[in-house]
């Protein structure tokens, strides 16, 4: 019971981030290397590896963009106002202020650098291929052969 009570919380949560965003960038976090610490239990708990393989297929059933972050992108430690790398960030520490006087909570600072390097990694992307997808279908075409996405919004991922 509880493990389905959680696989639908976190059906309930993919969908409604993808939904929501153009573009979802998760850090590539090494869960096999948090479960041997004391974190163990909330990585475990949280599904996580599920949770992102959900946000993963979702986004392509959403024509979302979606994005892992290197998981040695040093996304804490990083100040997302000046740049400047800390020397170390210890788990239990949640608020810091960086010498550049910017005060910043530990999950929302995480938060922005992932962001702008996932952002940074699609802009390479886009200027090293094309995308088929993105290519509007000829006026006729689109008559008779309706497009893939246009079907796919009607169906309920729940
Ligand atoms: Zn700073």
């Amino acid at each position: 019971k509880v493990a389905n009570t959680r696989r639908d919380w976190a059906h309930k949560l993919s969908t409604t981030i993808i939904r929501d965003n153009q573009a979802v960038y998760v850090e590539n976090l090494a869960v096999a290397g948090l479960t041997r610490t004391r974190l163990a239990t909330s990585v475990h708990d949280a599904g996580w590896s599920q949770f992102v393989a959900m946000l993963e297929y979702k986004a392509v059933r959403y024509r979302r963009h979606f994005g892992k972050i290197d998981r040695w992108f040093p996304s804490s430690k990083l100040c997302s106002a000046c740049g400047t790398i800390a020397e170390s960030m210890p788990l239990n520490i949640r608020e810091w202020t960086c010498p550049c006087g910017a005060a910043h909570d530990r999950d929302v600072n995480a938060a922005i650098n992932i962001l702008a390097a996932g952002q940074a990694e699609r802009l390479n992307d886009c200027g090293a291929q094309v995308r088929p997808g993105l290519v509007p279908a000829p006026r006729e075409e689109a008559v008779t052969h309706p497009e893939p996405h246009a079907r796919q919004t009607g169906i309920s991922v729940l």
